[in-house]
């Protein structure tokens, strides 16, 4: 594979979180029967007209800011013509020539301290279409209409990610920022959020793009990297072989993890592009733009700053934490009753937490630990009730719904024992029932230590605080 070059642009398709379609006051709610949620403006019947939905307008325009973006004060609606059963109206409305948000940029970071800038080409509004289903009757395709005119922002990177890893990057990054602007809900698997990948390869040293393949069907990250491996593969092997790539519009199978061809690829004039005879040209002020900028939420990037320059994080907790909103809301509700606890707090949320997360395939905005139950229970570390290891066992506890930390300390007799006269009870047993280590360690055996801790905490039945048991221990075997 050496001396090929992959280029990558990626077109992402989010679903506006508005509650009515982008044309009609239909609802947008996913999973309701088939065909209850389409009304007649979304089928395209005679003599009806499409009305647009402002707030999916607005939303737009937060994307458009927040990427730096110019947003320009006149957009156009057009026709894409086409035919497919589950587009009754026999096209699409979307934007061609003047939509809504220009170039812009994002920067992703890819290993610790790497940063790249992706262009952004545009994003323009259009609706979805609705969702042919094929896996439910035996000879027959169904029509679910329930989608189509539900509002989609396409996004259009440059081709200017090098690799499957930066491409993901990008899309992760793209799926974070929708959803702390709130203009997504990001769900991948009811298909809120869809990445389509084209990709190309070219020899090093080239400066003319190579002919690329569109992948479709990607519904999630993981997939997203495998879809991009196999294509490239694909390519230099067909190449090296003597072939040609054809552009052309490929599906990611993620059973047998290959991309196989659909169709050749449409060039935009098979569309017959034309502006909506019904719906009038987009006007957006100064003003407008500059009323949404105001009221932008401070986003990952301003984050993650503030949580280096806060709280001393490395650049790659900062990440972490800031990535995804919910756990973001997390560590700040969790940072509200404990201020002076920032570290072990980031330390429990991106190591046991997020753990227990991921073995349960939970969110964190449905953690069975809510932040004031885990930062409760980083104050009782701190003040010496437990220990860090009894913490393990709390946690598990809350996990289980057993209460609260103080309940559960209580009930379970956790506290530790900070008394230095019970510890040194203990300490003298333990020394008294081993005369043979004993000498091991005055003979110069250090490591014999370890020994006597473990014994000592096993008595106490891991109550005992560790540093006293270390530093009495110490005194008394000398
Ligand atoms: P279409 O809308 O017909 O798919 P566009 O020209 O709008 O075509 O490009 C779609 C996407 O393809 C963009 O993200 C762009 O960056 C990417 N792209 C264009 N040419 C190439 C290429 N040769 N290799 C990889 N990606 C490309
Ligand atoms: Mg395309």
């Amino acid at each position: 594979m050496s001396g090929w070059e992959t280029v990558i642009g990626l077109e992402i398709h989010a679903q506006l979180a508005t509650r009515s379609k982008i044309f009609s006051g239909a609802s947008t709610a996913y999973g309701a029967e088939p065909n209850t949620q389409a009304c007649a403006v979304d089928l395209g019947l005679p003599g009806v007209l499409p009305v647009l939905n402002h707030e999916a307008v607005n939303m737009a325009i937060r994307f458009g800011v927040a990427i730096d973006a110019e947003i320009d004060h006149r957009s156009v609606f057009a026709r894409k013509n086409y035919f497919y059963p589950d587009l009754p109206k026999g096209y699409q409305i979307s934007q061609f020539e003047l939509p809504i948000v220009g170039k812009g940029h994002i920067s992703i970071s890819l290993t610790e301290g790497e940063h790249r800038e992706i262009g952004i080409t545009r994003a323009h509004l259009e609706e979805d279409a609705g969702k042919s289903i094929h896996d439910q009757f035996p000879e027959q395709s169904g029509i679910d209409l329930n989608r189509a005119g539900t509002p989609l922002l396409e996004i259009v990177s440059e081709p200017d990610m090098r690799s499957a890893r930066e491409a993901v990057a990008y899309a992760r990054k793209i799926h974070s920022l929708v959803r702390y602007l709130e203009i997504c809900d990001g769900n991948m698997q009811e298909g809120s959020f869809r990445c389509d990948a084209n990709v190309s390869v070219r020899r090093f040293g080239d400066d003319q793009l190579g002919t690329r393949a569109e992948l479709k069907n990607i519904n999630s990250f993981r997939f997203l990297e495998r879809a991009i491996n196999f294509e490239v593969e694909r390519q230099i092997e067909l190449i090296e072989d003597g072939g040609r790539v054809v552009q052309e519009t490929r599906l990611y199978d993620s059973q047998r993890d290959e991309t196989r061809s659909m169709r050749s690829k449409e060039e935009a004039n098979d569309y017959r592009y034309f502006p909506d005879p019904d719906l009038l040209p987009v006007q957006i002020s100064d003003q407008d733009i500059a009323s949404i900028r105001a009221q932008l939420p401070e986003l990952p990037e301003q984050k993650k700053q503030r949580y280096i320059d806060d709280f001393g994080l490395s650049n790659y907790n900062a990440e972490l934490l800031s990535s995804n909103r919910d756990t973001a809301l997390y560590f700040e509700a969790a940072l509200v009753e404990s201020p002076q606890l920032s570290t072990p707090l980031v330390n429990w949320i991106l190591g046991d937490l997020a753990g227990a997360l991921n073995k349960a395939g939970l969110e964190i905005s449905v953690a069975p630990i809510t932040p004031i139950m885990l930062s409760q229970l980083i104050t009782r570390i701190d003040d010496n009730t437990i220990s860090g290891k009894i913490a393990k066992q709390v946690f598990e506890a809350m996990w289980q719904g057993e209460g609260s930390v103080d309940a559960i300390i209580e009930a379970r007799g956790l506290k530790q024992i900070t008394d230095s006269g019970a510890i040194e009870t203990l300490i003298d047993d333990v020394i008294t029932a081993n005369p043979e280590q004993v000498e091991q360690f005055r003979a110069g055996k250090e490591k014999v230590l370890g020994f006597f801790v473990g014994q000592v905490m096993q008595q106490s039945r891991g109550k005992a605080n560790p540093a006293q048991v270390n530093a009495i221990l110490r005194d008394k075997l000398k």
